[in-house]
């Protein structure tokens, strides 16, 4: 009997290709740092391997799954997180918080309210499609610090993007995930409720002065050369000047 070798070699082409896919979308930034580059409506999502292991930002509902693929493609189980901090209270970052349902969920109390209440229209859920609210059992407080060995992340309140968002700023490694209060270039919307383009304005300023040599924003790719430069480069976007 002939027995065609074409199904076993496209079995091995589409293990490839979800392969590449999936290596497509992590990426190693340092040791013991991931990111998670989104496929689809949602954020960037951060692991932090350290003394606990921590996610900054969950993406969105509809990338738990890819999600949850490209922590096992660098041998990573849900299972293994013991916390998650959200940089604010959009669904885009937190809907694909589901599979880790039962640890620690930590957000600031001027969000966190909103999506304990499981608010559609705060939370931009209808934007994103997204019908997952996770239980936020912690509220960050500005000023503290998260230590967890060799990370030490200080809370940034940074309002403007929304109320109730913050930057997580580590001094000794030199790196600030910004959410969405700045990217590459560019800014979040302060159109979304709760927003306040002024306090975007004072957000930015408030952290032009940090020293730090990688950010690592809620969406797009990371920046990791001049950093003042990219900061007022953003406040002329918001300014209405551009260059
Ligand atoms: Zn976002
Ligand atoms: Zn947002």
């Amino acid at each position: 009997m002939y027995l065609s070798k074409t199904p076993f070699v496209m079995y091995k082409m589409s293990f490839l290709f979800v392969f590449a896919y999936v290596f497509c979308m992590i990426e190693e930034i340092k040791p013991n740092l991931f990111a998670f580059y989104s496929p689809n409506l949602g954020s960037n999502s951060y692991l932090l391997i350290g003394q606990r292991t921590v996610l900054v930002d969950a993406s969105s509902e509809n990338n738990s799954h890819d999600l949850l693929n490209a922590f096992a493609s660098i041998g990573f189980t849900a299972g293994e997180i013991d916390a998650v901090l959200f940089t604010h209270g959009h669904a885009d970052h937190f809907s694909g918080a589901k599979p880790f349902e039962g640890i620690e969920f930590k957000m600031h109390k001027l969000d966190a309210d909103y999506v304990n209440n499981k608010d559609v229209m705060y939370t931009a859920s209808h934007l994103v499609g997204s019908k997952y609210f996770p239980k936020i059992s912690e509220f960050l407080e500005p000023g503290g610090t998260i230590e967890f060995e060799p990370f030490n992340l200080e809370v940034l309140h940074t309002p403007g993007h929304t109320q109730g968002s913050v930057c997580f700023f580590d001094h000794k490694q030199k790196l600030l995930f910004s959410g969405d209060l700045l990217f590459k270039g560019s800014v979040g919307r302060w159109d979304l409720p709760s927003g306040n383009k002024e306090q975007l304005i004072n957000s930015l300023n408030s952290i032009k002065n940090l020293d730090f040599e990688i950010l690592l924003p809620g969406h797009g790719i990371l920046v990791k050369e001049q950093q003042q430069g990219n900061i007022e480069a953003a406040l002329k976007v918001l300014s209405g000047v551009f260059i």
